[in-house]
């Protein structure tokens, strides 16, 4: 910043910041198409402006013009191509003059300029939230000049003249009266701004809630209703406002999955518009540094990131809750302890719910989209709060063995059953192709009974709290106490290697695998696998040792039963091997460790690479 005249009563040269004037060189000439935006962005500086006369009076009647309204008044002239935008509003001195439109928001600036390399975007809908929306003026203005005087009794007025090329002058002005007057010379391309019916038509659609009236020209009727979108009825509102104010609100990209909107009285008062967002991640530019709800009481804003209105699971919603019936002196630090929270917590709650609910219902892809997004959410809420889980009940989704590829409710898989199931079947593992193979599925494969692949992380975590759907309990199929039929085990019996043969064969498999298993015993459940792995009576049940295992507890691999298919061809071979030969010690030792792997409990997978080499050339030397 060069500062060329040193007089105080004349106009002072300055230049703008290399990034600044980078930043006004794109505004000037990118084609933006919502060039429109540049009058949101001045009325809600000087709707900012009044907010904090207003907020500085509450304590401080000593201000210029302390009995002037509080207003924004715009004026066009179509003939001179010029826009005025003046208000009552609380002002600048000189020093922040320089400071405010001149020199400072450079991270801001610099953010704008990195974030306009992306050609697709129209960046302008968004400039204000980088908080140079006051530059956004020069997309339409080939001049700007801003005169202010600010609040404080002594203050003198001046002036801030600037083309958009590299300098900008400030001088002393002439100006009674407090506030900020901007006046605009629009380009030729932008008489249009000029046109009352025009702007009449920009402030209904970007700045209709402006929390103080507009007039425009020499008519005294309001122009904005002044209420805020939350507190306006849901059949005066447009998709596309909904879409603008979430943007707004938090900068993201992407329009909303859905939106709540509701307006409730009793039995308390409470405005809720609340945003499901179609991405679990916050964009890098996003506006929302936290999770939380805005808090408003009266249109004041109390707490920016309120956590206290939606539980932990729920906590991707964004948006406003505004409640006349918190009590008058609430603040951010108080608001946690006031008594009516709970209840607007239970309300919020319910709304939020609700719409997933009939979201589940009516639009089943957007649903999924949903579950792909945020279902990690649901299930940590039924791990952490298994009270409030049966809510969360419907919500929940899984692809199960008889469905990979899309999802099922728990309502879709009971309707399902056969008439005598009475439990409904799950498998833990780490994803659904892998666990198709499991050997605990055997069973169910062969009875054709439907089992829910649980192969998220989350899902042992959620099984903590999800044990029981409506009459029926939950049941990991590696312990459900199902019975073979009669009819397989005859069937099975025709290939079944003998008693005594299997004792032998036992008995091998406890040599080699010592004290890694609990015992070796015939299995009657298997039928495709060799051999599976099932927990002693009274041990710690399979999803939970998966939660350890998440954990990063002290990991062991807990002691099983190895069960063997006493049909398996494998098995069979195994007994023509010599016994204690080195070729049976591998191949029991693969029994086994595949087996874990297929259950997800296998400590290191690669040690296994040198055995499967060894039989590799077992089987090529015999090939020779
Ligand atoms: P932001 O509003 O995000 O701070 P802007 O670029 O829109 O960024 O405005 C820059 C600054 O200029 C504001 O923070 C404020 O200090 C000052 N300013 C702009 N317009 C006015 C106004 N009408 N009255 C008083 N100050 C204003
Ligand atoms: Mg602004």
């Amino acid at each position: 910043m060069a500062d060329t005249n040193k007089n105080k009563n004349e106009a002072q040269s300055f230049t703008f910041k290399a990034d600044t004037k980078q930043l006004l060189d794109i505004l000037i000439h990118s084609l933006y198409k919502d060039r429109d935006v540049f009058l949101r962005e001045l009325l809600s500086n000087a709707s900012d402006a009044l907010n904090s006369i207003r907020f500085e009076m509450l304590t401080n009647q000593n201000v210029l013009d302390p009995k002037a309204d509080l207003t924004i008044r715009i004026s066009a002239d179509k003939d001179s191509g010029t826009l005025t935008i003046q208000d009552t509003g609380i002002g600048m001195t000189k020093d922040e003059v320089i400071e405010n439109l001149g020199t400072i928001a450079q991270s801001g600036v610099r953010n704008f300029v990195e974030a306009a390399k992306d050609k697709k975007l129209d960046l302008a809908q968004f400039i204000g939230q980088f908080g140079v929306g006051f530059y956004s003026v020069f997309m339409v203005a080939d001049w700007v000049r801003v005169t202010t005087r600010s609040y404080k009794p002594r203050s003198k007025a001046v002036s801030w003249y600037a083309t958009g090329e590299d300098e900008y002058q400030v001088s002393p002005a002439k100006m009674s009266e407090r506030g900020t007057k901007i006046e605009i010379k629009l380009k030729e391309d932008a008489t249009e701004f000029a046109e009352e019916f025009r702007l009449k038509n920009i402030i209904k659609k970007h700045s209709d809630y402006i929390g103080f009236p507009i007039f425009i020209g020499e008519d005294d009727k309001q122009i904005n209703k002044q209420t805020p979108l939350w507190r306006t009825s849901k059949t005066e509102i447009t998709e596309e406002q909904y879409k603008e104010f979430y943007r707004q609100v938090t900068l993201d990209f992407e329009d909303p999955l859905v939106h709540i909107h509701n307006i409730t009285d009793a039995p308390v008062q409470i405005y809720a518009l609340l945003y499901i967002p179609s991405k679990s991640e916050r964009s890098v530019l996003s506006l929302r540094k936290e999770d939380g709800l805005q808090l408003y009481s009266r249109n004041i804003l109390i707490d920016d990131y309120n956590k206290d209105l939606l539980p932990e699971h729920l906590r991707f919603v964004q948006g406003v809750i505004d409640s006349e019936d918190l009590p008058l002196n609430v603040s951010r630090e108080t608001v946690q302890t006031v008594g009516l929270m709970p209840r607007l917590k239970k309300i919020v709650t319910g709304q939020v719910m609700k719409e997933l609910e009939n979201l589940a219902k009516n639009d089943v892809e957007k649903y999924n989209t949903f579950w792909g997004e945020f279902g990690v959410y649901l299930k940590q809420g039924i791990a952490a709060n298994p009270l409030e889980a049966e809510s969360v009940h419907p919500l929940l989704r899984f692809k199960t063995t008889q469905n990979l590829e899309e999802w099922s409710s728990l309502e879709d898989y009971v309707g399902r059953m056969a008439k005598d199931q009475k439990e409904i079947y799950f498998i833990v593992g780490d994803e659904p192709t892998s666990v198709m193979l499991s050997p605990h599925l055997d069973f169910f494969k062969e009875q054709g009974t439907e089992v829910l692949l649980l192969t998220d992380p989350m899902d042992p975590f959620m099984l903590m709290g999800l044990t029981k759907y409506k009459d029926y309990e939950l049941k990991n199929v590696a312990q459900a106490d199902v019975k073979a039929s009669e009819k397989s085990d005859e069937e099975a019996d025709v290939k079944k290697i003998s008693d005594n043969d299997f004792k032998t064969l036992i008995e091998s498999f406890k040599n080699i695998l010592g004290d890694r298993v609990t015992d070796v015993q015939a299995s009657k459940r298997l039928s495709q696998s060799i051999a599976r792995l099932v927990d002693p009576d009274g041990s710690v049940n399979p999803e939970l040792q998966r939660v350890y295992k998440h954990l990063g507890k002290e990991y062991e691999v807990p002691k099983k039963i190895l069960e063997l298919n006493p049909s398996h061809p494998i098995l069979k071979n195994l007994l023509v091997l010599k016994e204690k030969s080195e070729m049976q010690n591998l191949i029991v030792e693969q029994i086994y460790e595949s087996a874990l792997l297929v259950e997800g409990l296998h400590p290191d997978p690669s040690s296994m690479v040198p055995r499967i080499q060894q039989l590799m050339e077992a089987i090529l030397s015999k090939a020779e």
